[in-house]
Formats: C-alpha cells, sequence, structure tokens
C-alpha cells in the first residue's frame, strides 16, 4: 500500500483502524538518507495492525502522518535532520488510538508515504533526492557547469536557442534553498541559473555566449554530480615555416587528450583532441609553403575536434612536447613537418645500357641493364615519394641512344641527371662505389658528392669518391646538374652477389635518393643564406665529405685519391656513344685525380 502526499494535495489515507481492536506499539522513528532521498521510517511493534493518512499543512510548511490504531509508550526528543528539505521529525500521541508523526520542512516538498510489503511493520516516508547547488567552473583548461545532489540525479537535456542555453532537467528532485542566478565570466557562458520547475523536477539551465557542443555524464569518481562538460576549447592553428620544415600548431585551452595520425592518398596528418569544443574563429588556414597545403579544423565528434593538416607530400613528422604556448595564454599541441628540398624538382633518373646493349656481364651472368634499371625505378619511386618529378629515360629493357637519354631529361626540364650504372674492372680485384661527374655544368661536382657520400653511407661499402669525367657523353652532354654512380663492380664476384640481392638495391637506391635529397637541400640552403646576404663559406672536403654541411660554392676541387688509375674500364656502351662506341673502354684511362684534360 502506497500514496505520494504532495503538499498541495488533499489527505491521503490508509484504511482505518476498526475500534476495539488490538494497538499497534509505535517503537521507533529514525532518519536515514536512502540512495539520496531523505526517509523517515516510524517501526511498529505489538499484535495490533495499525493503518496511516496524511496530510500537508503550510505557515509553516510540515508533513502530517496519522497512524491510526498505535500508541506511543515513551515520547522520544524531536529528531533534528536540516538535510535541506526535512528540518526536524516530532512524534507524539495524538488520540488514545493515534499518533502523529509531523515533519517540519524547510521548504514545500514532495514525498511518499508508504507501508513496504516486505515489512509491513514500517511506515516509510520518502522526500524526493536535493538539488543543493550550481557551479560553473574552469580546471586545467577544461570548463564544467556542475549540478550538485543528493545521490545519483538523473537528468534530461536540451538546447533552446535565441538566446543560446542548455536545459538540464532533473526529475524526483527539489531544489534546496532559493539560488540566484549566479553570473559568468567565461567564453562559453554568461550564467548559470537553476528553479523549481515543477513541484518534482528542478531545472537547471545555463546560458550561454554562444551555440557550442556539450555533453552531460554523472560518474561514479564524482558521486552526487552531473556535469555538463563543455571540455577544452581548441582556440585555432598556427604555422612556422623555416628551411627544413614546418611547424603547425594547435592552441587549447590546457592539454586534453591527443591522438595523432598520419593518412595517406592524400598526404595528411590528422588530430583528433578528445573532449574538446572548436571555438577558433577560422576553420581553414591556407598555408601553400612547400611543405603544407593547408591546416582544417572541424568539429568532428559531439566532443572530438578534428585537425586536419594536408602536405602536397610525406616524408616524415615529429611530434614535439606538448605545453604552454608562447605567451602562456593558451597551450599548444605541435607537429613538425619535414620540408622536403625536392617538392617541385624534376629528376632525370637514366638506368645505363638496356635492349641490345647489356652492359658489363658478372660471372653469374647478371647483366648491367638489368640491375640499373631496377635500381633506378626503385629511385624513381623513391624521389616521387618525396615529392619530386621522377622522368625515367627507360623503363623497359629497351635500347636508349645517348642523345636521346639527354634529350628526355632536357624536355622534361629536369633540375638534376642521375644515370645509374654497375662498374667493371680488368681483373676481380676492384671494388667500390664511385660517382662520376663532368664539370661543364658547375653544380655536377656537387651533385657527384651528394650522391657518393650518401650511397657509400646507405651500402657500407668501399667510398672510391668521386672522379671528374668529361669524356663520359650524358654527364658531358647534360645541360643541368648531373652525374653518373657506379654502384658497385660487376667484375667482383662479391659485389655482384649484392647487386642480385633486392635488398641491396633497394639500400643503393635509397642512397642515391639521399644524396639528391641532400644535394638539394644545399642548394636550398645557399640561396637562402644568400638571400640572407650572408653567403656561407667552407672548406670542400675530399670525397665522401659531400653533403648539406658543405658548402663550398661547388665543390669542384674534390676529387678522389684512392682510385688506383688504370683499374676500371666503365665507360658508356651502347648506340650512339661517342666516346668509344660499343663497348669502348677509354675510361681505362680516366683513372685518378683531378679534372680530366
Ligand atoms: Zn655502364
Amino acid at each position: 500500500m502506497c500514496a505520494r502526499s504532495l503538499a498541495a494535495v488533499p489527505a491521503s489515507a490508509s484504511t482505518p483502524a476498526d475500534s476495539g481492536q488490538e494497538l499497534a506499539r509505535v517503537v521507533g522513528v529514525n532518519y536515514a538518507e536512502v540512495d539520496g532521498r531523505g526517509t523517515v521510517t516510524v517501526s511498529l511493534g505489538g499484535r495490533g495492525a495499525a493503518s496511516w493518512r496524511s496530510f500537508a499543512l503550510k505557515d509553516p510548511p510540515r508533513l502530517v502522518v496519522d497512524i491510526v490504531g498505535a500508541v506511543l509508550p515513551s515520547r522520544p526528543e524531536p529528531l533534528a535532520v536540516a538535510d535541506g528539505i526535512i528540518d526536524k521529525v516530532r512524534i507524539a500521541q495524538f488520540s488514545s488510538t493515534v499518533v502523529r508523526l509531523v515533519v517540519d520542512l524547510c521548504q514545500e516538498s514532495s514525498c511518499t508515504v508508504g507501508q513496504p510489503e516486505e515489512d509491513p511493520r514500517q511506515i516509510v516516508v520518502t522526500f524526493p533526492k536535493r538539488v543543493t547547488g550550481v557551479e560553473f567552473r574552469e580546471v586545467d583548461g577544461r570548463a564544467e557547469a556542475v549540478i550538485r545532489g543528493s545521490g545519483k540525479l538523473g537528468y534530461k537535456t536540451s538546447v533552446l536557442i535565441e538566446p543560446p542555453r542548455i536545459v538540464v532537467d532533473l526529475a524526483d528532485a527539489v531544489l534546496v534553498g532559493n539560488p540566484p542566478p549566479m553570473p559568468v565570466s567565461h567564453a562559453i557562458a554568461r550564467q548559470i541559473r537553476a528553479s523549481q520547475h515543477s513541484p518534482d523536477t528542478v531545472r537547471v539551465v545555463v546560458d550561454l555566449v554562444k551555440e557550442t557542443t556539450y555533453s552531460v555524464f554523472t560518474s561514479s569518481d564524482r558521486p552526487g554530480e552531473v556535469v555538463v562538460d563543455f571540455g577544452h576549447r581548441i582556440l585555432g592553428a598556427d604555422f612556422a615555416t623555416s628551411l627544413k620544415s614546418t611547424r603547425v600548431s594547435v592552441k587549447s585551452t590546457g592539454l586534453p587528450p591527443v591522438k595523432i595520425t598520419r593518412l595517406t592518398d592524400p598526404h595528411r596528418i590528422v588530430m583528433d583532441f578528445d573532449d574538446s569544443v572548436l571555438d577558433s574563429p577560422d576553420s581553414t588556414i591556407e598555408v601553400g609553403d612547400g611543405t603544407v597545403d593547408r591546416i582544417r579544423l572541424a568539429q568532428f565528434g559531439p566532443m572530438t575536434v578534428r585537425v586536419v593538416v594536408d602536405m602536397p607530400y610525406y616524408v616524415g613528422h615529429t611530434e614535439l612536447p606538448r605545453g604552454p604556448g608562447p605567451c602562456g595564454t593558451w597551450d599548444e599541441t605541435a607537429v613538425e613537418i619535414t620540408r622536403s628540398p625536392l617538392y617541385q624538382k624534376t629528376i632525370a633518373v637514366d638506368p645505363g645500357h638496356g635492349g641490345t646493349d647489356p652492359g658489363a656481364i658478372g660471372s653469374t651472368g647478371l647483366q648491367e641493364k638489368a640491375v640499373t634499371l631496377d635500381i633506378a625505378k626503385r629511385l624513381a619511386a623513391m624521389l616521387e615519394e618525396a615529392g619530386a618529378k621522377a622522368v625515367l629515360t627507360r623503363t623497359d629493357d629497351v635500347s636508349v641512344f645517348l642523345p636521346e637519354r639527354v634529350r628526355i631529361a632536357a624536355d622534361a626540364r629536369a633540375d638534376a641527371f642521375v644515370s645509374v650504372h654497375a662498374n667493371a674492372g680488368r681483373t676481380d680485384e676492384p671494388a667500390g662505389t664511385e660517382t662520376l661527374f663532368c664539370s661543364n655544368v658547375p653544380m655536377s661536382s656537387r651533385l657527384a658528392q651528394c650522391v657518393q657520400a650518401s650511397l657509400v653511407k646507405e651500402t657500407g661499402r668501399l667510398d672510391r669518391g668521386t672522379r671528374e669525367r668529361p669524356d663520359l657523353y650524358v654527364i658531358r652532354e647534360a645541360t643541368m646538374p648531373s652525374c653518373l654512380v657506379e654502384v658497385l663492380f660487376m667484375s667482383n664476384l662479391t659485389e655482384e652477389l649484392l647487386l642480385i640481392d633486392p635488398a641491396f638495391r633497394e639500400k643503393a637506391a635509397r642512397g642515391i635518393a639521399n644524396g639528391i635529397w641532400a644535394y638539394f637541400e644545399w642548394r636550398l640552403e645557399a640561396s637562402a643564406s644568400a638571400d640572407g646576404g650572408g653567403a656561407r663559406a667552407g672548406p670542400a672536403k675530399a670525397g665522401n665529405a659531400a653533403g648539406p654541411g658543405n658548402d663550398s660554392a661547388d665543390g669542384s676541387g674534390a676529387s678522389c685519391a684512392d682510385t688506383a688509375p688504370g683499374d676500371v674500364i666503365e665507360a658508356q656502351h651502347g648506340p650512339g656513344a661517342d666516346t668509344g662506341g660499343e663497348g669502348g673502354t677509354e675510361g681505362d684511362t680516366g683513372g685518378g685525380n683531378g679534372p680530366g684534360t
């Protein structure tokens, strides 16, 4: 048997006891908070069956429960409660067969009176949960409105516009006190207020500065609280371009959880900020500095802000330590995106020999033309990956005349020309890597040094250095910086076996690509320092010392000292070679230091 008695509702009652029956005894009255509800329990003893009736009175507000068919053997002191709804509980013998329970209230409130089926020897008065306060605050850059109450409050939220506001209705709850609206000084909210919307519903309104996304949660970590989470604010993004990288930073209040991933097709870096709302004047920041195309910001999920960095290519990035921004008013999450000096460069890649011209043939039968084509294709792919345009002078096992190779590079307006070969000696002894150039184009020696150094570093093979070879057609006639790489010796069995190995070919391609990278990086630095009015100077180091740190004018004085003259017969074979034609061996006089004459 159970009935609800509202403050404004007339009295209700259970079945009255018949007179003449044995009376029940009231043996106890107590107060407890059960699941956030103030609960008054009257315990009955004796064999008599009591019933009850209840009604509310005003001025002052109080609830009366008459227990009919009961006696109170001793009169207890009033029970002080003061839980926000109940002030105190009194009980007395009202008439010979009626015991009266009076609950003095701090304010009008609904309640429930009943005898639990599982224990009819109790009369239980249950009051609603209480909303005790509201607050808007920001902790570590994360903003929230907090509704505090007793027990786990049920809630329903809605958004209203004009003016923008969030409404949280808390059912089966009573607002304790009558707190005035609280002004808030925050970018998101301007006021928070609570009221008793209906007898058993408390309404909390967060008046917003502008529409925003939010989430509402309760958590066992924060008992009695309903949290309207506005998360961290993502305030925008910025970038800084330097010679080697572009730094992209995202400004936020505090440091929300972030997940950074790289995606391809198209190239982009995605930064997902959880527990965040976008509060940025910009949704797209155009960059276009050759490393980053643009930065895009969007509210991706209810509490997830996605920042996308669009890139024309991808060669690498670093996540920087997170922390306060430069002026300390916001925090920063930044990535450093590596700039490719190869971006928008065209590289002619020339696989030596081909078709009827096999080039050198090793003792296992390996043909130079196959090695050069495979390495060149790998190289071209790597260059493309780094943002360059790679133009192969041949992509199949076909004969291509030497002038045609040069013409292909010229037609493509290539910024560099790299011919890939494998070497051959008169005996099986010579070994190692060398790179040949012709000083007709001044930067060629620098290109050769860079390629030689990077290739040797990558493969770990003997460094034979760079050499001027004005007799080799393609590097003499090329109209752009050019070099001819002799990866290893076909005539040396150890090296031939390496040249067969796809893993080594990949390494060789990587080494050459790194060298081309280093060359263009040096060009970039040189032009940047020229723009800055201060030319950088430094001695050219011989042989393998080429690289971005070596910034002599063109390095043309560098040469290789460790090549014994006369042990190499590499030359440009094939149709159209004007240096001796098919099988020409004029290269065997080209050894040694210094520019050829
Ligand atoms: Zn060759």
